[in-house]
């Protein structure tokens, strides 16, 4: 235990810096921080300095000295070591209908870890220049998609569980007969139903709001973004993740604007961060407190918290025009869903 998690957060750290030098060089065309040429003289950055240098990187002009790459690093490492040791110690997605064959720290565990390592990467470009790029979304839906139907092991839940008509002690919950009989058939069909639902319901988010608001409030990176968390996480999750994502934008933007004065728009971090927290307090949100087993069992139900999710996210939009009436000198709205105003 104590071993995997000094692993784990060397393999975090390790990582994390590698999230800094990838997001430098897919945002190559637009705003990377300083790692790929300086932000004063525009000489280039030499690989080393992009990629491994752990210390600060300073350019020959002297003036400036980029050192957010060790923040990506830290902040991963301690991120990974939190979430393994909530699912190692605190069993945090532990339920008594999914029982995986394959031991977590083999299996689930760093299939997850990939998948925050690459909402990190998301988060970085997302607030370095506003963009998800097509690379880190594109690496996650194939892994998911692949992985999940190769092990058929890697669900946080089935696709399909009904607690109608359990009675403790005498019978469990229903579980339909072909998923147990056809286990890679069903790892396909959960991780694609994530990606349907997490892109869908966030496709719809972003034209209704353009349609309300005069422009789309979600980028077309967000849309890509929830189809990849659906891929890794099945579409129960998903939308919880995506019911949360508004919460997380209180939070978030509410501590950024008092710590740093400043108002916040990029989307795709609360969406990151609701992701995180969902994985790592799913056996709490499914079972054992919010009981969302229950809604998650007839159709009509999910349906009502379809909606309810939708009407929280208009709250967030109409909180985000807001914030955009007031004018931001430094702001860049580079991807396409985020038209310069
Ligand atoms: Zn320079």
């Amino acid at each position: 235990m104590e071993l995997t998690l000094v692993v784990v957060a060397l393999v975090g750290l390790l990582l994390g810096r590698l999230a800094a030098g990838w997001s430098a060089v897919m945002l190559r065309d637009w705003y990377s921080g300083g790692l790929l040429n300086c932000l004063n003289c525009q000489t280039p950055v030499v690989p080393f300095d992009r990629w491994v240098r752990p210390l600060p990187i300073r350019c020959n002009c002297g003036t400036r000295t980029v050192w957010w790459h060790m923040g990506s690093a830290v902040g991963l490492s301690l991120l990974f070591t939190a979430f393994t040791w909530l699912m190692l110690s605190m069993d945090c997605q532990g339920l008594e209908e999914v029982r995986p064959a394959l031991s977590n720290v083999y299996a689930r565990l760093p299939f997850h870890l990939f998948l925050i390592f690459l909402l990190w990467t998301a988060t970085v470009t997302d607030l370095l220049d506003y963009m998800i790029p097509d690379p880190i979304v594109v690496t996650g839906i194939v892994v998911a998609v692949i992985a999940a139907t190769a092990t058929g092991d890697l669900q946080m839940i089935h696709i399909w569980v009904n607690w109608d008509n359990v009675i403790p002690g005498v019978q469990g919950p229903y579980l339909p007969q072909w998923m147990k009989d056809h286990q890679h058939l069903h790892g396909l069909a959960w991780s694609l139903s994530g990606l349907l639902c997490g892109s869908a319901f966030t496709w719809v988010v972003r034209h209704l709001s353009g349609w309300m608001l005069g422009y789309p409030a979600l980028g077309s990176g967000d849309v890509t973004l929830m189809a990849m968390v659906g891929a890794f996480i099945g579409w129960q999750p998903v939308l919880c993740s995506l019911a949360l994502a508004p919460i997380a934008g209180l939070v978030v933007g509410l501590l950024v604007r008092v710590f740093q004065g400043k108002s916040f728009v990029a989307f795709g971090p609360y969406l990151a961060v609701s992701t995180v927290v969902v994985i790592s307090t799913w056996r709490w949100i499914w079972a054992d407190y919010f009981r969302m087993r229950i809604i998650f069992s007839h159709w009509p139900s999910v349906v009502g918290l379809v909606g309810a999710a939708l009407g929280s996210l208009f709250i967030l939009l109409l909180g985000l025009r807001l914030f955009r009436s007031i004018p931001v000198e430094t702001r860049r709205s580079k991807s396409d869903g985020q038209a310069a105003e």
